[in-house]
């Protein structure tokens, strides 16, 4: 028998946000991996076991995953929201190219999710509507000064900034560090996005200035949008306001 493995994207949160191809192949997994929380999401199937792991273990995962599927199982990776930014998909990828050639040929399928970006954008307008970029500002897995340098160039650049793994316990200064970088190419006013828990029960919306974006509290669930100098911001009575980006750019800054 030869073995699947499907690398699949939960979304951001509720179930509501799953695609039919992600849950037509979290229903044929013999065996679902994954990271605790993000397993706990996905429904209990009768003969289907589970193999929870911790949030630093990616590695790990991806072989344990890679090693089932290799001995015919019909294996499960899950990630959330899209398991092609920042997470399972390219640590499979680089096991596979690291690992034994059995792995190669393995029958892998990467199932689309809607990532965190593309929930937050919309619960606040479209800030994303003209050209963004996509950053995570965690530094485990690079140097914290390439970090400052792609900030500085997307600001330089003109793009809507959208920053994933804002902060953690190990990175307290870092967020603040790299509002005060963005302040120095961006005007003050440039509206910042704090969407927190988007797509889950807790979830909430915070709409700033990129002056007051040190004011606002972030955790590890906050996905964070910065505007570029285009990005407008619609004041809606009783409303958070809509905040997007228009389409096209008249002409280019000095
Ligand atoms: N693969 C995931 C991202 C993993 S990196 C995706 O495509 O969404 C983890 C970071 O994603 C978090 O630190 C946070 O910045 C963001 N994130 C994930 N889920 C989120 C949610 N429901 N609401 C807001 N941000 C979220």
């Amino acid at each position: 028998m030869s073995g699947r493995l499907f690398v699949i994207g939960l979304g951001p949160g509720d179930a509501r946000y799953l695609t039919q191809d992600a849950v037509e192949s979290l229903q044929a997994a013999d065996a679902l991996y994954g990271y605790g929380p993000y397993l706990d999401r996905v429904p209990v199937r009768d003969g289907q076991s589970r193999y929870p792991s911790d949030n630093r273990e990616e590695g790990e995962r991806a072989r344990a995953a890679l090693r089932y599927a290799a001995e015919g199982a019909c294996v499960a990776l899950v990630s959330g929201g899209d398991p092609g930014v920042f997470a399972m998909a390219a640590s499979v990828c680089e096991e596979i190219e690291a690992g034994p050639p059995a792995w190669r040929t393995l029958d892998l399928a990467i199932v689309p999710g809607i990532t965190a970006m593309l929930a937050a954008a919309a619960s606040a307008g479209a800030p994303l509507g003209h050209d963004f970029c996509a950053l995570s500002l965690s530094d485990n897995l690079k140097p914290w000064e390439l970090i400052e340098r792609r900030l500085d160039a997307a600001a330089e650049a003109g793009f809507v900034i959208a920053l994933y793994n804002p902060v953690s316990k190990a990175r307290p200064w870092q967020l603040s560090h790299a509002f005060a970088l963005l302040g120095r190419k961006l005007p003050a006013t440039v509206p910042v996005i704090f969407s927190r828990a988007v797509g889950r029960p807790d979830e909430s919306l915070t709409v700033t200035t990129l002056q007051a974006a040190g004011e606002v509290g972030a955790n590890m669930a906050t996905l964070i949008i910065v505007g570029s100098a285009e990005t407008r911001v619609v004041p809606r009575e009783g409303k958070t306001p809509l905040v997007y980006t228009p389409r096209g750019v008249a002409k280019v800054m000095a």
